[in-house]
């Protein structure tokens, strides 16, 4: 697949002056529910309304959706507030079904897209439909899987296609649920500058209360749209409780949120040296989070030496590290003197570590 602009033409004919906002709670519940939601959301910037009717669980015995039932409710929430309507599918079955009800745009779930045969089916049951499918990041961080989906979609000649970042998953445990790994979807939006991006910060935050900074994150790196799961009483929410907003948050959310606009050539400037600032923040962000790793590292180290009367500094190992950095620096048009600067800072910061340790 190659960028072009057309992979854009479903989101450029919304006409929309600020991001795609699609809404709604994690899984349609009753038909009360999604008619409570959808009116909620009727006068906000959400432009389609979701919900999840067939729920993949990570482990079996929680609620797995109402199943096709739910469709009837989310044609009627369309046909009571003119609000598109979208829905996961994950196999041919889900596909067939949600196209008869008129369902206006389709996803695929993390837990799809991590199978191209479950990819392939969906994408040959698809074929023949101008109905927008997005695509959801795969729950562990490989960009060619996700590149992969992306590609059997397209190849079934479905040329209306987006993406949803909605984080990776991790075994150590991180402040979200799902790791964002910004830098995957930034090499993403460079590569693919036309496809539609999407930021699920839901799935991402696991939590409501960040939620409201991953969507401005979201929007200052110049994503096309934000995927919020919506509920009008998400304590009580049979899924995903945790991390529902209500429509109300949202809606003072959407007004609180700074949305540039690509508007003359000053806003231009400012849209782009904002958008370079916050990959400047996410890359400084993770600078930090490895150096305390590398420090809880030293501290071992530290430990280690003290239960064997080892002297903290070691000459030969720390210039063995130093020769091999500067190498590395190198390849990365980082010069000597600043790989050696910015390493005995790092290496000072290690040694008093371990002295406190050993000589506590
Ligand atoms: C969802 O959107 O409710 C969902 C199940 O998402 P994901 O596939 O990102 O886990
Ligand atoms: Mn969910």
């Amino acid at each position: 697949m190659e960028n072009k602009k057309e992979l854009r033409n479903w989101l450029d004919d919304f006409g929309l002056d600020h991001p795609l906002v699609i809404a709604g709670p994690c899984s349609a519940e009753t038909e009360e529910q999604v008619l409570t939601i959808a009116h909620q959301l009727k006068d906000s910037d959400a432009t389609v309304l979701r919900a999840g009717i067939w729920k993949p669980r990570t482990r079996p015995g929680n609620f797995e959706g109402v199943g096709a039932l739910g469709l009837k409710w989310l044609q009627k929430a369309k046909e009571e507030t003119g609000m598109l309507i979208t829905t996961e599918v994950a196999n041919a079955n889900h596909v067939d079904l949600a196209l008869k009800h008129d369902v206006d745009i389709l996803w695929i779930g993390a837990r799809t897209t991590v199978s191209p045969f479950i990819v392939q089916e969906i994408a040959d049951a698809l074929k023949g439909t101008d109905k927008p499918v997005l695509i959801k990041n795969p729950v562990n961080p490989d960009l060619s899987l996700w590149l992969g989906a992306v590609e059997r979609i397209h190849k079934s000649d479905i040329k209306n296609i987006g993406v949803i970042h909605r984080g990776f998953s991790t075994y150590e445990k991180t402040r979200y649920r799902n790791n964002p790994e910004w830098q995957l979807a930034i090499d993403l939006q460079n590569r693919f500058p036309d496809l539609p991006l999407i930021l699920d910060p839901s799935h991402i935050a696991g939590k409501r209360d960040i939620i409201f900074d991953l969507c401005q994150i979201g929007l200052d790196l110049n994503y096309d749209g934000l995927m919020v799961e919506t509920h009008h009483d998400p304590e009580n929410a049979w899924s995903d409780a945790a991390q529902q907003i209500t429509p109300a948050s949202l809606i003072q959310y959407m007004d609180d949120l700074k949305v540039r606009k690509e508007i003359g050539d000053d806003a231009e400037f400012n849209n782009k040296i904002n958008t370079l600032r916050t990959k400047i923040d996410v890359i400084d962000h993770q600078l930090i989070e490895i150096l305390g790793k590398r420090m809880i590292v030293a501290n071992d180290i530290g430990t280690l030496k003290k239960d064997h009367n080892v002297a903290v500094l070691q000459t030969k190992r720390w210039n063995e590290i130093l020769g091999k950095m500067i190498l590395e620096g190198e390849e990365r048009n980082l010069s000597e003197e600043f790989v050696l600067r910015m390493f005995k800072a790092i290496h000072q910061e290690s040694i008093n570590h371990q002295e406190k340790i050993i000589n506590p």
